[in-house]
């Protein structure tokens, strides 16, 4: 479903990604995990195309979204994305946060994207939230209801990006449930994150990116239990 190949990023003098190759087929969970700096985020946001890449390519569904043609809103729109700070507007209650992007960017009708929105929140046990402001509710309902916006699209792949990073560790528990419910949905997913008891539970396959690419990636239990890279050995014994 998503493929990237030979992507390059740079900033200034920084190469963030440098040939970087990686895979991900339909219902599959691929953790990323390395160092910070390694271009998790970059490499996300690339994917969803709020970063242009110097060199190499990206389909999506077979699809080249990197080609400058291509409608960029009409791609985004069959991404979803969900950042570290959930980024809701707190002027706007959970309802018309969710349905913001819908009905205004791609002109859903808002009757529609209201019930879907709803439909949503009954499923992550937020439905009784609708109509609550953003700072009534907790960080892991606020994040919850980030994940939901991201899902209203009906997206074909999901990208999160550190999304327990900014939880009190009594909160990360009810995200990570809805994402491992999401898995058991056959949600698509790729998610950046240091919490490397959160990738092996929930990924299929995890990614070890350093030097901008992807060094060295397997099963969870193969990578964590038996890398083969020095270097993956390296990080893992710094951080475990
Ligand atoms: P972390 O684990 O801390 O989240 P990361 O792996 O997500 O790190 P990135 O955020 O992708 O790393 O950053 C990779 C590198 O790119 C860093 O050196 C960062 O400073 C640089 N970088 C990212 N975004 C920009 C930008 N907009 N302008 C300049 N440099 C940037
Ligand atoms: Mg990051």
């Amino acid at each position: 479903i998503l493929s990237c190949r030979g992507l390059r990023k740079v900033f200034g003098p920084n190469v963030v990604l440098d040939g970087l190759d990686l895979e991900v087929a339909e219902h599959e969970v691929v953790a990323l995990i390395g160092a910070s700096g390694s271009g998790k985020s970059t490499l996300l946001r690339c994917v969803n195309l709020l970063e242009e890449i110097d060199d190499g390519t990206i389909h999506l569904d077979g699809q080249h979204i990197t080609d400058p043609r291509v409608n960029q809103d009409k791609v985004r729109q069959r991404i979803g994305i969900v950042f570290q700070s959930y980024n809701l507007f707190p002027h706007m209650t959970v309802l018309d946060n969710i349905t913001l992007a819908p009905v205004r960017v791609h002109k859903r009708p808002a009757k529609q994207a209201a019930a879907q929105a709803r439909e949503w929140l009954a499923r992550v046990g937020l439905a009784d939230k609708a109509g609550e402001y953003p700072d009534r509710l907790s960080g892991g309902q606020q994040q919850r209801v980030a994940i939901v916006r991201a899902l209203v699209n009906s997206p074909r792949l999901l990208l999160l990006d550190e999304v327990t990073s900014a939880l009190d560790p009594e909160l990360v528990g009810e995200v990570l449930t809805m994402i491992r419910d999401l898995k058991g949905e056959g949600m698509t997913m790729v998610l950046a994150t240091h919490e490397m008891g959160f990738a092996r539970q929930v990924a299929d396959r995890v990614c070890f990116i350093d030097g901008g690419r992807v060094l060295e990636q397997g099963p969870p239990d193969q990578l964590f239990g038996d890398p083969a890279e020095p270097r993956t050995r390296q990080f893992l014994a710094r951080i475990i």
